[in-house]
């Protein structure tokens, strides 16, 4: 059976309560399907499994005809998928449709939902499946950050300072695309300086300063749709000043100590406290304003999630990130970024490339 054979199995077997599932959330809909296009609906019950799409997706879908029927419509797919409904999902009575299911579609499902249905908004039943990967997903995602440590060596290799963020981003971003890589996981983080103390900076039109911290976090996606994410942060030009490579170390061994505490059945809450409490306890916890990590897959921010009071349970072929970092307003950002797979003794790195303080030369 193939993949999406077996995970549409699986969906079915996770009803319940409903008879059928309309799944609107198109990162889902290619994870049950393969579908890639921007206008799919799968309408999934024990007797059927139907992907809708319009007119531009006709060929593009044909392969998936072996997994279920597709029904090609006018581009309105939406509302014809709900008049349609009886056919598509037949002898459904209570039907579940996602929360992320945008408003003006829900208020026509509840216009035209047929007499005698009940419909109910089902959360993250799909998100779930997708939790735990199977060894192809794994081997893509470690496809995708191997890119990543030819670019963090090129940048240990090349010059930083004199050179703009945005000229750094965009070379990141070439070399990843020039490997074949038809995505990024997320548009590259390159931030020198203060300007490194907003976790989620853009990069700047602006000249990157001799002994200024870098942070750059980035991200492939590949072909199959998963992506890989990493941060490290680089001294340009040098050595930085004494208590910046004192935070570097800090923010290393609150990342260390996170990783230490990743295994199956590990608390999502109790890995980021693991961390958090070595920056508090060197009195930076007012610094370290984030999570300490996040599951990946076909999105860069999935289940499950690593952070204060999470109590999400890791288990065994989940993909996760353990990302630190102490931001110092007006100074200087650290964040150190590792991408693992979640095992049963412990975790597997995917991001190779050095954790110690990289000075380039330039
Ligand atoms: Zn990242
Ligand atoms: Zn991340």
């Amino acid at each position: 059976m193939s993949k999406h054979a077996q995970r549409l199995v699986r969906a079915v077997a996770e009803l319940a309560d409903i008879d059928a599932l309309i799944v609107t959330n198109l990162v889902n809909v290619r994870y049950l399907t393969g579908y890639t296009g921007s206008n799919g609906i799968v309408v999934l019950s024990a007797e059927r499994a139907v992907l809708v799409t319009d007119f531009r997706y006709q060929d593009a879908v044909e392969p998936l005809r072996a997994v279920l029927d597709v029904e090609i419509l006018d581009r309105d797919i939406a509302g014809q998928t709900i008049e349609r409904l009886a056919e598509f999902a037949p002898g459904c009575a209570t039907i579940g449709f996602e929360g992320s299911m945008p408003y003006a579609l829900a208020e026509r499902l509840r216009v035209l939902m047929p007499s005698g249905s009940q419909f109910v908004a089902i959360d993250g039943l799909i998100e779930a499946l997708r939790l735990i990967k199977s060894a192809p997903e794994i081997a893509a995602t470690r496809h995708a950050s191997d890119i990543l440590e030819v670019v963090y060596s090129n940048i240990a290799q090349g010059q930083l300072v004199g050179r703009t963020e945005v000229a750094v981003a965009w070379e990141i971003e070439r070399t990843i695309r020039e490997a074949g890589f038809p995505a990024l996981s997320f548009e590259p983080i390159v931030a020198s300086g203060a300007h490194g103390a907003l976790p989620h900076a853009e990069p700047r039109d602006v000249a990157i300063e001799r002994g200024a911290l870098v942070v750059i976090d980035i991200g492939a996606q590949g072909q199959s749709g998963y992506c890989s994410d990493c941060t490290r942060t680089f001294a340009a030009g040098g050595a930085p000043d004494s208590a910046a490579a004192e935070d570097y170390a800090l923010v290393l061994s609150a990342q260390l100590a996170g990783l230490g505490a990743v295994r199956a059945g590990a608390i999502g809450g109790s890995v980021d406290a693991t961390a958090r409490e070595v920056i508090e306890a060197a009195g930076a916890g007012d610094l370290f304003g984030h999570g300490l990590g996040h599951g990946t897959g076909l999105e860069v921010h999935e289940g499950p999630t690593l952070r204060k009071g999470s109590e999400d349970v890791l288990e065994a072929g989940q993909l996760v990130t353990v990302e630190p970092g102490v931001y110092r307003p007006g100074k200087w950002g650290i964040r150190i970024e590792d991408h693992v797979v979640v095992t049963a003794s412990g975790h597997e790195i995917l991001t190779g490339f050095t954790k110690d303080l990289v000075e380039t030369a330039g």
